[in-house]
């Protein structure tokens, strides 16, 4: 009798994997800047918090051929400070999602206690494509790093270290899936029944569906981004769909199709790197998802 599902083990599996790669290995080759008067402890509770969690992925790659993450740590004071780095930085094609007036700051309201971020690609004044990931830690802001964001954002951070140009084609779900998935099961938070509740409180006819019906959602969502992104469900789909790549492919596999999404489309990757063509494989996750339904 096996005592754990499938699903359950692969799951599982990454949690045991986290716990064996953070022992050592190396850290993303993050540049930090901080503000003149960011809280220092504060910052370096960041820092350490993302240096740990990024040492998931970097068995997978070395450093050559990975484009540069500046992140730019700072408090709410540091309007000016800002608006100079960014330029510094990022030069004439700079954006300024900090607006003054209001203190919003990119989607995020700037307080004293508050945690905010953004972040943009782009081909910086030397040439190269990097990340550029600003955050604003509030000069009263008490609260640790929270697990869940820390691995679900090490989760971007590996996917853009690796690759900045992803193909118009490529699921809306793929992104935030990922993510998702890795952030919610390292981090012991947001289970496999929560993150189905929530696509049951999405999609209220999904528990008595079949894979038709799955199928003909997955196209729609691969088209219609509105409908993939409504209630979120690019993300508890999303985790799902990961949760079947995971079941039938290593992560070196998913790493190399991850890679191989900058020089080709998603229905290339999916034919030429997963071996199965795009469609096939929407089946088989339409299969998966109604196996999810009926935990
Ligand atoms: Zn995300």
């Amino acid at each position: 009798m096996a005592l754990l599902k499938d699903w359950e083990k692969v799951r599982l599996k990454v949690v045991l994997q986290y716990f064996d790669r953070i022992q050592d290995g190396r850290y993303f080759d993050f540049e930090f800047i901080l503000s003149p008067t960011v809280n220092k402890e504060k910052a370096e509770e960041t820092i350490q918090a993302y240096r740990e969690a990024s040492r998931y992925w970097n068995w997978l790659f070395d450093s050559s051929g990975t484009y540069s993450i500046i992140w730019v740590l700072m408090s709410e004071k540091d309007y000016d400070w800002w608006y100079a780095k960014v330029t510094e930085l990022q030069g004439n094609n700079s954006i300024y999602p900090w607006d003054k007036s209001t203190n919003i700051f990119g989607h995020c309201q700037l307080s004293p206690s508050a945690f905010c971020g953004y972040g943009n690609t782009q081909i910086a004044p030397d040439g190269n494509r990097k990340l550029f990931q600003y955050n604003v830690i509030g000069s009263n802001f008490q609260s640790k790093p929270v697990a869940n964001t820390v691995h679900h954002e090490s989760v971007h951070f590996y996917q853009l270290a690796n690759n900045m140009t992803l193909p118009s084609d490529l699921p809306c779900w793929y992104i935030e899936g990922q993510a998702s998935f890795y952030g919610n099961v390292i981090s012991g938070t947001n289970d496999s029944s929560f993150e189905k509740y929530r696509i049951i409180r999405s999609v209220p006819a999904s528990p008595d569906w079949n894979s038709e019906d799955w199928l003909k959602f997955l196209k729609l969502i691969q088209n219609d981004r509105n409908e993939c992104t409504k209630d979120s469900r690019n993300y508890s789909i999303g985790s799902f769909l990961w949760e079947y790549l995971l079941l039938n492919y290593s992560e070196e596999e998913l790493h190399k199709a991850h890679i191989s999404l900058k020089t080709k489309t998603w229905k290339e990757v999916t034919l030429e790197v997963l071996n199965k063509d795009a469609d096939a494989l929407n089946q088989e996750m339409a299969a998966h998802l109604v196996s999810v339904l009926k935990r």
